[in-house]
């Protein structure tokens, strides 16, 4: 097969490792700059052009498209979509988990269990949307951050309630949410694809840390998952309609909860911590199921 690689970069570890597990299996592989892509939106003959030239036709696209790029991202994955190339994560999919509450809402929606959040833009009674998710300590969260930053647990409800009102100030979408305490700064990593969770591992946060991000100190060991968390990672993975994925999630008393669902998950970590080889297993969901022009949300947006 001919597969594109959509990343700003070869010497990236999950960049590395795909190109890897491509060429193992046989196939031939770009890895293309998402940004030095650029779009030619012709009636009934879309094609994307990419140093003066268009790129030929490929059975399959992964798009590695981070977080600071989804907007231009999402619009070259979609320009494959519209040429009938078969997308591991189809651009839709991507934008909604870019969301950390347009995701949750829709998670909640198919009772995926969830940490209790709120969400307002100016509230009259910042103490009743503090009540509403169970008081203090709670979690104070930016919409669109990653990596750990713009997470903030406010120990005490006047903690909260200043933290709130300075984002506010500051005009920054924020959620809060209920602190799950008894996560004791551990999530768990599901990694995701084609509807089966191929690798997991438990994340911890550093001494003293509430947040496990291994940007952020935290260390990962293998773990093994219960049934019902391997079934909420595959459930959450199916509405957020992404074939590749990390979902995240915490071990609460009331069982698993998703945090988030993360639609460019890095392998360095959870293949150094499993010993799996992931990069292959995704090989081989794309060797299964790249078939041209099975974008389901063609026309949709
Ligand atoms: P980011 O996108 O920046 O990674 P997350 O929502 O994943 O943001 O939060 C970062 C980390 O903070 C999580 O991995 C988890 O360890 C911790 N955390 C986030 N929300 C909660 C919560 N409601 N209760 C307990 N810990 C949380
Ligand atoms: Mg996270």
């Amino acid at each position: 097969m001919k597969i594109a690689i959509l990343s700003r970069s070869e010497n990236l570890y999950s960049t590395r490792r795909l190109k890897e597990a491509c060429i193992e299996r046989g196939h031939e592989v770009d890895v293309i700059d998402t940004l030095h892509c650029y779009m030619d939106i012709t009636s009934s003959r879309p094609a994307v052009r990419y140093h003066g030239e268009e790129l030929p036709k490929y059975d399959a696209i992964v798009p590695r498209i981070g977080a600071s790029i989804t907007y231009y991202g999402t619009a070259v994955a979609r320009q494959f979509e519209m040429m009938g190339t078969f997308n591991v994560n189809e651009s839709v999919a991507i934008s909604r988990s870019r969301d950390k509450l347009r995701s949750l809402q829709l998670l909640s929606r198919k009772g995926i269990g969830l940490p209790r959040t709120g969400f307002a833009s100016k509230p009259d009674n910042i103490k009743d949307l503090i009540k509403n998710v169970g008081g203090a300590p709670l979690v104070i969260k930016l919409l669109e951050g990653t990596q750990g930053i713009g997470v903030v647990l406010a120990d005490t409800a006047k903690a909260a309630e200043s933290i709130i009102e300075a984002f506010m100030g500051l005009k920054a979408n924020i959620l809060v949410q209920e602190f799950v305490k008894e996560a004791g700064g551990a999530d768990i990593r599901c990694l995701v694809i084609g509807g089966r969770v191929v690798a997991a591992m438990k994340r911890q946060g550093a001494e003293g840390e509430f947040r496990s991000n291994l940007h952020r100190g935290g260390t990962a060991e293998i773990v093994k998952l219960t049934k019902e968390e391997r079934e909420t990672a595959v459930n959450a993975a199916k509405v957020m309609g992404l074939n590749f994925c990390g979902v995240d999630l915490l071990r609460s008393n009331n069982g698993p909860m998703v945090m988030e669902v993360n639609s460019s998950p890095g392998l360095e970590g959870i293949e150094s911590a499993t010993g799996l080889d992931v990069a292959g297993k995704l090989v081989e969901f794309i060797e299964k199921n790249a078939k041209p022009n099975s974008t389901r949300t063609r026309g949709k947006g």
